[in-house]
């Protein structure tokens, strides 16, 4: 048997890379989906199981026995991947910001990187503003994600602009397709 696909999703907040993720796991049961760890407070309506939510010491525990597979501060939040271990069989997928990215790149440079952009800023400021984060919060996030674009285009093994949530889904699934293929076939 192949070894799992690690898929990382990743790109600016409020581009929609969560929901994306949902479907494409939903619809993919050989995808299982890797939960994250986060000291930031669950936004209101968000399901308990989005994270594991956890206090900043226990993150700092787990974190200082080796727990995570990579981790980073935020804008003042710690969010980690614990060592992932998925059922035989299944393809990993982890939807993460750009250090975190970099950082499971750094330790498994076989990992599939998707890069998610949204379609304009105006819609990714419309989308922030719409899941209930403060105007300063979006507007840190508009600026780390203007930030940070340049880098997430030249690392990326795939940029996605999500202008439609089910064409965007259906060229991610092509990628991850392609990409089973292209492994299956011992390249
Ligand atoms: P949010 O607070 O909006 O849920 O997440 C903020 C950012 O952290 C998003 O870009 C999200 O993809 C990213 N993120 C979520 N979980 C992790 C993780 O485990 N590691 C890293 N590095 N980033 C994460």
């Amino acid at each position: 048997m192949r070894a799992p696909l690690v898929i990382i999703v990743s790109g600016p907040g409020g581009v929609g890379k969560g929901t994306i993720v949902s479907a494409l796991v939903r619809r993919d049961p050989q995808l299982w989906l890797s939960r994250s760890w986060t000291t930031r407070e669950q936004r209101e309506g968000e399901p308990d199981d989005a994270y594991v939510f956890t206090t900043r010491a226990e993150f700092e525990r787990h974190r200082d026995v080796g727990g995570f597979l990579e981790f980073t501060d935020f804008l003042g939040n710690y969010y980690g991947t614990p060592l992932p271990e998925p059922p035989p069989g299944r393809d990993v997928v982890l939807e993460i910001e750009l250090q975190g990215a970099k950082q499971v790149r750094e330790r498994n440079p076989e990992a599939l990187l998707i890069f998610v952009l949204p379609p304009s800023r105006q819609e990714q400021q419309q989308r922030l503003a719409g899941r209930g984060d403060a105007p300063d919060k979006v507007l840190q996030r508009l600026r780390k994600a203007e930030e940070e674009e340049p880098e997430g285009r030249e690392l990326a093994d795939h940029v996605v602009v999500n202008d439609d949530l089910e064409r965007t889904i259906g060229e991610m699934a092509g990628i991850i397709e392609r990409e089973r293929l292209a492994r299956g076939s011992g390249r």
